[in-house]
């Protein structure tokens, strides 16, 4: 029988680049058609409709489908070809043994593999990683250099990641024949999945690696010193290019996401790209005007509070605020004024407003009756 490649696109009859939405409908269209209870008998039928199920099963699943448009060549169909990569379809992002020798990888290396011909070398880059960072409201305004700490796996290196003892070597799995793969063939079909014998790894290994229990990975913490820029909000995503898990026999190695988290200023609050703070002043000051001293991120600043300030009103320092990212220019800080109106007064206080109380003897709300009622 001739050797078929099953493109999970024409299967379903759309593009590549189809929509979540597209291949949804393209698969419920075609379930109904070769649904086997509306074709009952018909063998060619029943295979188009497992078909139909798992190009839908692969292209349904965002991380199965980025996957399978990398590995290009899909299942290898009858013959097996290499090139799938069963690691993929484990399902764990994150899962160290389809990382380090998923598909032709390890096997490979041990030279025990069958069923490479024709296979294209597998996606050997190093996986990314992401960690998060804690800094202080200081630290994001200003950058910082903090020391992290990345949980990472890399190859072992007893075993140089085959998992194998050294002197042995993984064998080839007797059910998938090293294919990672199993795969039933029935008229013009072929129905293809991970072997469940070796995980889809394609080997066995008889004889684990004293070092890392036969896994091929050694767990190990990456300490390395970041820059964080100046100007980093809380959840802000660094990418540290090329500072990811090592990549499988020299490959690239993966980037490193660095998630920042800063804890608030009790004085600063951020309102846009700039920062704003709450300034109280006393009743006199707003009255009578006053030069005052505000904080600003590198020490203070003096102010001038004209006389007659309203509760409420801002001024601003431009550009005294934290750079904003990726530009030179810095934001601002917004001085937002409140009066302070103290909750209790001393004798001599209460005093002195009780005589301001005497002058200042104007009602300032007469006007809000002014019109009603005298409009005859
Ligand atoms: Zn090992
Ligand atoms: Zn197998």
């Amino acid at each position: 029988m001739a050797q078929r490649t099953t493109d999970y696109y024409k299967v379903l009859g759309v593009g590549k680049n189809a929509s979540d939405d597209e291949i949804k409908k393209a698969y419920r269209r075609l379930a109904r058609q070769y649904h086997p209870d509306r074709n009952p008998g018909d063998k060619q039928a029943e295979e188009r409709f497992k078909e139909i199920s798992q190009a839908h099963d692969v292209l349904s699943d965002a991380e199965k489908r980025k996957a399978y448009d990398r590995g290009a060549s899909p299942f290898g169909g009858l013959g097996g070809s290499g090139g799938f990569d069963p690691g993929a379809f484990s399902g764990g992002f994150g899962d160290i043994l389809s990382n380090l020798f998923g598909g032709g990888g390890g096997g490979a290396e041990a030279g025990g593999r069958g069923g490479v011909r024709g296979g294209r070398p597998r996606e050997a880059r190093g996986r990314d990683l992401e960690t998060e960072v804690s800094l202080s409201f200081d630290q994001a305004v200003h950058g910082a250099q903090v020391p992290l700490a990345v949980p990472t796996s890399q190859p072992c290196p007893t075993c140089k990641g085959t998992g194998a003892r050294p002197g042995t070597s993984p064998k080839v799995c007797p059910v998938c024949e090293g294919r990672g793969i199993e795969s039933q063939s029935q008229g013009i079909f072929s129905i293809s999945q991970p072997c469940s014998n070796c995980q889809g790894t394609g080997t066995i290994i008889e004889d684990p690696c004293p070092t890392c229990g036969g896994s091929g990975a050694q767990r190990s913490v990456r300490r390395l010193r970041v820059n964080i820029p100046a100007g980093v909000r809380d959840g802000s995503r660094i990418r540290l290019a090329g500072k990811g898990e090592a990549g499988v026999r020299g490959a690239e190695p993966g980037d490193l996401y660095v998630i920042t988290r800063v804890s608030e200023s009790p004085v600063f609050k951020w309102v846009g790209d700039n920062l704003e703070v709450e300034v109280p002043l006393t009743i006199p000051e707003a009255v009578r005007g006053a030069v005052i001293e505000v904080p600003t991120l590198n020490g203070s600043k003096r102010l001038r509070v004209p006389r007659g300030t309203k509760h409420g009103t801002v001024q601003r320092l431009r550009g005294e605020g934290p750079p904003r990212l990726g530009g030179k220019a810095h934001g601002d800080i917004r001085y937002r004024f409140v009066i302070d109106v103290p909750s209790s007064l001393s004798p001599e206080q209460l005093e002195a407003v009780d005589r301001l109380s005497e002058v200042m003897n104007g009602n300032p709300r007469a006007k809000l009756f002014a019109g009603a009622g005298s409009s005859s």
